[in-house]
């Protein structure tokens, strides 16, 4: 488990600044969950995060230490993306491994590993399948296996389920939930629907235009929107 701080961050893209100065800051095994507009930066500050992109300026402090020019793999870090790729030719065993073979893991502590997070994710019956005969959500659980395996301080997910279909959206949902009291991971979730971040999130934090717009409870949020914008988002209508 680790807490997080972004101090001062900024990011641009040549002249167009995506970031724009963002202090932050995440307890130990807070649940926080980014919202905005497409285009807002919730997808570069997630990367910034991972080690993905580098800031422009400021400093982030991931546990104890300063990340700035540390490489993804050293960040001990799990991102989970929305378009989870899998690799067809391997199976579900093969797969949620495949990051630990990376690291030369002993074969015996490789398969403790992936069978411990098929228990947890109820892949248990699927691990030697391949990915064209599991269903979408299947699917989801054997990327999100991957990130459990690698048992990261921090796990970052970027609209995880929008390619999703509803249905599978809100068991998923409360699945993520489950296994974030489980583990009790520090987690930074980026999504656009509403309902996930008013019934996921410890706090919600809103982007505009790569600025912090607001940011507090589900039901600060919802009672008190600092202005319409917010409101859009989260909040009663005013
Ligand atoms: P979000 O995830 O909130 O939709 P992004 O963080 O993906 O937003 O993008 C924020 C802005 O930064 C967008 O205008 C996007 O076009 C721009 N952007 C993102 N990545 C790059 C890049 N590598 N080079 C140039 N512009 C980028
Ligand atoms: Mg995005």
């Amino acid at each position: 488990m680790a807490a997080i701080a972004l101090e001062n961050i900024v990011k641009r893209f040549g002249t167009f600044e995506v970031i724009k100065s963002i202090d932050l800051k995440i307890r130990e095994g807070e649940f926080v969950v980014l919202v905005g507009p497409s285009g807002c930066g919730k997808s570069t500050l997630l990367r910034l995060l991972a080690g993905l992109e580098d800031a422009s300026e400021g400093t982030i402090t991931i546990g104890d230490r300063q990340v700035q020019g540390l490489p993804p793999q050293q960040r001990n870090i799990a991102m989970v993306f929305q378009n989870y790729a899998l690799y067809p030719h391997y199976t579900v065993e093969q797969n949620m491994g495949f990051g630990l073979r990376l690291r030369s893991m002993p074969k015996d502590q490789i398969k403790a590993k992936v069978h411990e997070a098929a228990r947890i994710l109820g892949l248990e019956d699927y691990l030697a399948r391949y990915p064209k005969n599991l269903s979408g959500g299947q699917r989801q659980r054997v990327a999100m296996g991957r990130a459990i395996v690698r048992d990261p301080d921090v796990y970052l997910f970027d609209e995880p389920l929008s390619n999703l279909d509803a249905k599978l959206r809100i068991a998923m949902r409360t699945e993520i939930k489950a296994l974030h009291q489980r583990l009790g991971r520090t987690t930074v979730y980026v999504t656009h629907d509403q309902v996930e971040a008013m019934t996921m999130a410890d706090r919600i934090v809103i982007l505009r235009q790569g600025e912090i717009a607001q940011q507090g409870t589900p039901m600060e949020l919802y009672n008190t929107p600092a202005d319409r914008f917010v409101a859009g988002f989260i909040g009663a209508p005013t």
